[in-house]
């Protein structure tokens, strides 16, 4: 029997297409899939598609929509054998790092894509971008999906979505997995690199969504002369329970007495603060200089090589489940859904 996807549109650049008769952008209809893409049928793939009311352009997320995708899929779960997520490219990663981590138990592929370039519009990436990643959340082996995590695709590329960010506003490759391999890439054919995907343990298991995101964090970034008093009244921010701190290289910050006293006080007053370095590439070693050691010493949790974007995401997901600071830490320390790789674990 072939296989069922559900295409789940939120909206973005790919769902616009020329009016022919004023030229202007309208909305696209994914209802009338078919009829736009008749070559779809070949795929001998069952699409149904849904669409958010009203649809957004991604600026406008928030972790409310991520939670009502992830409940989507789970009304959905036993229905489909996939789902693809059509989504603005603007905070995809985001979006797609959140459901990595809300979708406990996953053992079916949850595809994002979009495009650069409206579907409707001659020259777009968006057809291939979208036949591409309903032909990747389709694909099985056996009974068990071949993608079995939440990845997204992008012109030639499908990565571990929490691996991933928008790197560029203009060219086709918009995303890039800086510390992780590609899990497939597509030419002629599609070549799943199978070391690289993550298969669960557990497929049986039934599927599980976390409930509670908590949003009250910021993500403080450092440069050369950041005012000490302003970063204090910051970690001072009342009902303030995370802050994602991004640092130089390998996670280095100011030596300054005043800068370290203002990190240890707001860890010791209870806030999470996550070490994330600003560069794409490489991770922290909090060890390797005194200005990452300091860090440390105050209680800082390394990121190692988490984007600033799953680091937001997962910070909301873990202190959404209300842990004890032991089970909290426990949890940022240790790659949930392979967000990050440290040293020693994968
Ligand atoms: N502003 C659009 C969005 O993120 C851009 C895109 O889809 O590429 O919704």
């Amino acid at each position: 029997m072939g296989s069922s996807v559900l295409i789940i549109y939120t909206g973005g650049t790919i769902g616009m297409k020329t009016d022919p008769s004023t030229g202007t952008l309208v909305p696209f209809d994914f209802n009338g899939i078919y009829d736009e893409f008749p070559s779809l049928r070949s795929l001998k793939v069952h699409i149904d598609v849904v669409s958010l009311d009203p649809i957004i352009d991604s600026s406008n997320v928030t972790p409310a929509l991520w939670q009502h995708l992830a409940e989507l899929i789970r009304d959905n779960y036993t229905r489909y054998d996939g789902f693809v997520i059509l989504h603005g490219t603007d905070t995809m990663s985001y979006t797609a790092s959140a459901l990595s981590f809300l979708l406990e138990n996953l053992s079916k592929a949850v595809v994002f894509t979009g495009s650069q370039i409206p579907i409707g519009v001659l020259r777009t990436d968006g057809r291939e971008n979208l036949i591409t990643a309903i032909e990747i959340a389709a694909a099985r082996d056996g009974e068990r999906s071949r993608v079995p995590e939440v990845s997204l695709y992008f012109q030639n590329r499908l990565f571990r979505a929490n691996r991933t960010k928008k790197q560029s506003a203009e060219e086709f490759a918009a995303f890039r997995s800086y510390n992780y391999p590609a899990l497939a890439e597509v030419g002629v054919n599609i070549t799943y690199h199978r070391e690289y995907i993550h298969y669960p343990s557990h497929p049986e298991a039934d599927l599980r969504i976390a409930t509670s995101l908590d949003d009250r964090i910021l993500v403080v970034k450092l440069f050369p002369g950041i005012h000490e008093e302003m970063l204090r009244s910051m970690f001072s921010i009342e009902g303030l329970r995370g802050v994602v701190l991004e640092t130089y290289g390998a996670g280095n910050a100011p030596t300054a007495s005043g800068f370290i006293r203002t990190v240890r006080e707001a860890v010791d007053r209870g806030i999470v603060v996550m070490n994330v370095t600003q560069c794409t590439g490489g991770k922290v070693a909090m060890e390797l200089y005194e200005t990452g050691r300091q860090l440390q010493e105050a209680g800082v949790i390394c990121g190692y090589d988490i984007t600033t974007e799953a680091a937001v995401a997962k910070l909301m997901y873990v202190l959404g489940q209300n842990l004890p600071p032991e089970s909290t830490h426990r949890l940022l320390c240790r790659p949930l859904r392979g967000e990050f790789t440290s040293g020693d674990v994968a």
